[in-house]
């Protein structure tokens, strides 16, 4: 059990993408084949509940999963493709920062995503 929870925790560390549990399952039973389903569910959980890795709801009815960033980053979500892009904007975090201050607070972390169609897409 420890060293399927290594496997799952190098999969998760290698992956940039968001992935979620089913295709997390595919990556780590790549490595290791008698990890079962139930095992990267439960893993998961408990990285999640250690504050290893924080969970993402992008609104695709699935949850998505990404080891705690180093460094602050916002979402971009391309709702064609699911696919996650990250940015950090020096100016958002400043106004957010400012719009709190204003209201009596001090920011101490936000969530931003973006939910977006690329330019060039027709089918809106
Ligand atoms: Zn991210």
């Amino acid at each position: 059990m420890t060293e399927q929870r290594r496997v799952i925790a190098r999969v998760l560390a290698e992956s940039c993408d968001h992935p979620d549990v089913e295709e997390l399952y595919r990556r780590c039973v790549a490595v290791d084949d008698k990890i079962s389903i139930s095992t990267v569910y439960r893993t998961v959980k408990l990285f999640e509940d250690a504050g290893i890795i924080e969970r993402h709801d992008f609104r695709e009815g699935r949850a998505r999963y990404e080891q705690v960033p180093d460094s602050h980053h916002d979402h971009l979500i391309n709702l064609r493709d699911g696919k996650v892009i990250e940015f950090t904007s020096e100016e958002i975090e400043r106004l957010q920062s400012e719009i709190a201050r204003k209201l009596g607070f001090r920011l101490v972390d936000h969530r931003l995503e973006l939910y977006c169609v690329p330019l060039d897409d027709d089918k809106t």
